[in-house]
C-alpha cells in the first residue's frame, strides 16, 4: 500500500505577489494580463470571494470585482518560488513528481526523515513552506494519486486532509462525477444522460457498458469510481508536451474553427509557461464528425514566443488539412511538444520556416 501526498500551493501566483508587495495583502489580487481575451492566471482568496476564478476571462473578472488589483504575471519569480518549494519537498523523499509550478505528488511510503505517518510528513512540509517561504500550501494524503489530489482540495486554503484506505468507498460515493480527473463537460453530460450524477451512481455501471460508451476511458472510469489508481509517482519527468482541446457543442466547418483554436492556443501557452522549458513543435489536432483524427504539426526555426504566435501557427496549420468543404469537425486541440531547455542567450526574433514533419 502506497502513501501518497499531493501538495498544492494556495492561490500560488497571487500569494507570491502578496508576499512580495505588502501593499497587496488583504486585497483582491488578480494575476492576469489586461488584454482582450486574456484569462485569469490566479486570483487571491479575497478576489475569489467575488466569484473570480483562474482561467476565467480577465474582462469577466474585472466586472465581478472592479476594485481588484490586476497584476501582470511574473513567471520568473513564480519559478524561483516553485524551486524553493521543490527543495523542501525533496528533503522528505526523492519521489517528487511536479505537475506544474504549484503542485506535486510525493510518494512518502518511505520518507527520508522517518516521520511516523504520511500525515506528519504533510504537516512538516506545510510548516517548512510557511516558515521559510512565507507561503501556504494545502495537502491531500491518500493511498493513491487520484485520491490524494481530491483530498488536497478538501481543507483549502492552508489545510490538509487524509483519506484512509477503509474510508475510500464512503468518501467517493457522494461526490459528483465531475470530481473525477478526466471527466470534463462533455463526459459529465453523457454520464448525466445515463442518470449518473455521483461516483456512487457510477459504481452501479458495469465495465462493459462503460467501455461501450467511453472506449478505453470507460475502464479508467470503472476503476476510479472504486478509488483504484495504480499510477506510480514519477520523479522529475521533463515535460514532453502540453496541449488543450475542446469538443464543440455543434460540429463546425474548418473555416469556423479560428476562435476556438485561438482560445486553445492561449490555454496551451499558459500551461507551457509553467514549465521551465520551451516547446519547439506546434501541433493542431482535429477530430471530424465521424471521429477521424487529423494532426498537423510545424517546427518553426525559433519556437513561438507568445500566445499570439502560437495561435497564428495553429490557425495557419488548417491550410494543410484537405478533407473537402463538407467535412465538419467535433473537436480541436492545440499542442506544443519537443520541449527543450531554453537557450542562455536572450530570445531571438521569431522566424518561421516549414520543416517536413
Ligand atoms: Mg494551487
Amino acid at each position: 500500500m502506497r502513501k501518497i501526498v499531493h501538495v498544492d500551493m494556495d492561490a500560488f501566483y497571487a500569494s507570491v505577489e502578496q508576499r512580495d508587495d505588502p501593499g497587496l495583502r488583504g486585497k483582491p489580487v488578480v494575476v492576469a494580463w489586461r488584454r482582450a481575451r486574456s484569462v485569469v492566471c490566479a486570483a487571491s482568496y479575497e478576489a475569489r470571494r467575488f466569484g473570480v476564478r483562474s482561467a476565467m476571462p480577465a474582462l469577466r473578472a474585472e466586472r465581478l470585482c472592479p476594485q481588484a488589483v490586476f497584476v501582470p504575471p511574473d513567471f520568473p519569480r513564480y519559478r524561483a518560488a516553485s524551486k524553493r518549494v521543490r527543495e523542501i519537498l525533496l528533503r522528505h523523499t526523492d519521489l517528487v513528481e511536479p505537475l506544474s509550478l504549484d503542485e506535486a505528488f510525493l510518494d512518502v511510503t518511505e520518507n527520508k526523515l522517518s516521520l511516523p505517518t504520511a500525515t506528519a510528513v504533510a504537516a512538516a512540509i506545510r510548516e517548512q513552506i510557511r516558515d521559510e517561504l512565507q507561503l501556504t500550501a494545502s495537502a491531500g494524503i491518500a493511498p493513491n494519486k487520484f485520491l490524494a489530489k481530491i483530498a488536497s482540495d478538501w481543507r483549502k486554503p492552508d489545510g490538509q486532509f487524509v483519506i484512509r484506505p477503509h474510508q475510500v468507498e464512503a468518501f467517493l460515493a457522494p461526490l459528483p462525477v465531475e470530481r473525477i480527473s478526466g471527466v470534463g463537460k462533455v463526459t459529465a453530460a453523457r454520464l448525466h444522460a445515463l442518470e449518473i450524477q455521483t461516483v456512487g451512481d457510477l459504481r452501479a455501471l458495469e465495465m462493459k457498458l462503460l467501455e461501450q460508451h467511453f472506449g478505453r476511458y470507460g475502464r479508467r472510469l470503472f476503476e476510479l469510481a472504486r478509488g483504484i489508481d495504480e499510477r506510480a509517482v514519477m520523479p522529475d519527468q521533463p515535460t514532453q508536451s502540453v496541449s488543450a482541446e475542446d469538443t464543440f457543442e455543434q460540429d463546425l466547418p474548418l473555416e469556423a474553427l479560428e476562435p476556438a483554436i485561438r482560445r486553445l492556443a492561449e490555454k496551451t501557452w499558459n500551461g507551457a509557461r509553467k514549465t521551465s522549458r520551451i516547446g519547439r513543435t506546434v501541433v493542431l489536432k482535429l477530430k471530424t464528425s465521424d471521429f477521424r483524427i487529423i494532426t498537423r504539426s510545424l517546427t518553426p526555426l525559433s519556437p513561438p514566443d507568445s500566445s499570439q504566435a502560437l495561435a497564428d501557427i495553429a490557425v495557419a496549420l488548417r491550410e494543410r488539412v484537405s478533407l473537402g468543404a463538407a467535412t465538419r469537425y467535433r473537436l480541436a486541440g492545440v499542442g506544443l511538444s519537443h520541449f527543450e531547455e531554453p537557450p542562455l542567450a536572450a530570445a531571438q526574433p521569431s522566424l518561421f520556416a516549414l520543416t517536413p514533419d
